[in-house]
């Protein structure tokens, strides 16, 4: 018998059909002699919902409060999930994050899970209930209630799998899996049979928004296989997993894209030590998490800073660069909303000449200009104008023929 976790996301158990429909997948797995343990995000929107609740009652909710709040999504949804399964004749039973021994730090709305206790888990598997676990909760040291962050439930369910030494997590969702590129963009986007947790996760953090970076971390240092599927058919969705990826091997395997993107330039900084730091620095104690950093090489001692960051974090963020910018002797700052990034993924770029030349080429054919470029060794991402995000998706992905299975 094996033991699955599945996760489900808010669009999967929107209403109270949806929640029927996702009951009835869970009784098939279930006879299909897995034992099942399900975790559940909150219903649709409910989570922005209750956030501006909160922002209308105050200017600056408190955060255990808030916590608390948006925790109450998920048991929402889990307790019905359970009630629909019993419904339909399957013992089940739900558990809030604390009550599945899930334990994590102290940082309200971004918390880290510290160490999960499955005992109350096991016990409950052993009886033969399916369990449904509220995602994207823990408890602190305080039996407080924390949350780990927007799109929590996959980390959730990643880290439930690995406590539990699962066969596999499944993270079911409202796509058929990992595309070559948003479908919405490219018509001809195919969807990957598999691919690499690497790739997954700069597919992930690039803007590939099916599923949450901080997830496929977790999966990748547990080696938790996690397949990525759709909700509401049964198409064979995406593994990801740690072996070679064959689809992938000296490949691009996919576009991704990113249209929420702010860049910041500082002008005119001293080149001597400590500049990048106290600004840096002041942007992380704000929790403002800073993407490609570029410095030039400067010219009589003098040089420029440009570091890009999510577009609704350049309020705050030029808040702390202005004074910052005083403070170090800077000439200038500047700011642009209107940017975006394209990057293209795969194992293949690795140790093999020619990509970069590839995707400049294809850019510059439809007459993108690239403003920043960075890398991993298996990416290459460009920073351009918000507008010109889409062509250069789509011509990306026709310079390196992803839409023709890879050999
Ligand atoms: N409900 C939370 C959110 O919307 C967590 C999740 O969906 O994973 O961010
Ligand atoms: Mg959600």
């Amino acid at each position: 018998m094996s033991l699955i976790v599945q996760k489900y996301g808010g669009s999967s158990v929107a209403s109270a059909e949806k929640i029927m429909n996702v009951a009835r997948r869970i009784v098939q797995a279930r006879e299909q002699d897995n034992q099942v343990v399900v975790v559940v995000s909150a219903m649709g929107d409910t989570t922005d919902e209750l956030l501006e609740l909160a922002n209308k009652v105050s200017d600056s909710p408190s955060a255990r409060e808030l916590d608390v709040l948006l925790s109450t999504g998920e048991v929402v949804s889990s307790t019905l999930l359970a009630m629909g399964l019993k419904s339909l004749g399957a013992s089940a039973i739900s558990l809030t994050g604390a009550q599945a021994g899930i334990r994590t730090d102290n940082s309200y709305s971004r918390a880290r899970i510290m160490n999960i206790d499955p005992k109350r888990l096991r016990k409950e598997i052993k009886k033969g209930n399916i369990v449904i676990v509220a995602g994207f909760q823990g408890i602190n040291e305080e039996m407080d209630t924390t949350t780990l962050g927007r799109g929590g439930s996959d980390t959730t369910a990643v880290a439930l799998a690995a406590s539990l030494k699962a066969d596999r997590c499944e993270i079911c969702t409202d796509v058929e899996g990992v595309f070559t590129a948003d479908p919405r963009i490219v018509s001809q986007a195919r969807k990957l049979d598999e691919a690499g947790y690497e790739e997954m996760l700069e597919m992930s953090t690039y803007g590939a928004k099916v599923m949450h970076p901080r997830a496929v971390e977790l999966g990748q240092l547990f080696s938790i296989p996690i397949l990525v599927t759709s909700s509401f058919s049964n198409t064979s969705g995406t593994l990801i997993h740690g072996g070679i990826t064959v689809e992938g091997r000296n490949k691009v395997t996919g576009i991704a894209h990113d249209l929420n993107v702010a860049k910041i330039t500082v002008v005119g900084v001293p080149d001597k030590p400590g500049i990048a730091a106290t600004i840096f620095e002041k942007l992380a104690t704000a929790g403002i998490s800073v993407d490609t950093i570029v410095q030039n090489a400067s010219i009589e001692n003098i040089t420029d800073l440009t570091f890009t960051i999510a577009k609704n974090d350049l309020g705050p963020a030029m808040q702390i660069v202005k004074p910052a910018a005083l403070e170090i002797g800077a000439r200038d700052y500047v700011s642009d909303s209107d940017v975006g990034k394209v990057s293209i993924i795969g194992t293949g770029i690795q140790n093999t000449p020619g990509f970069a030349a590839k995707m400049f080429t294809a850019l510059s054919r439809e007459g993108i200009n690239i403003m920043l470029i960075s890398t991993s060794e298996i990416r290459i991402t460009c920073i351009i104008k918000e507008e010109k995000v889409k062509d250069a998706v789509r011509a990306l992905h026709r310079a390196f023929e992803l839409e023709q299975a890879q050999k």
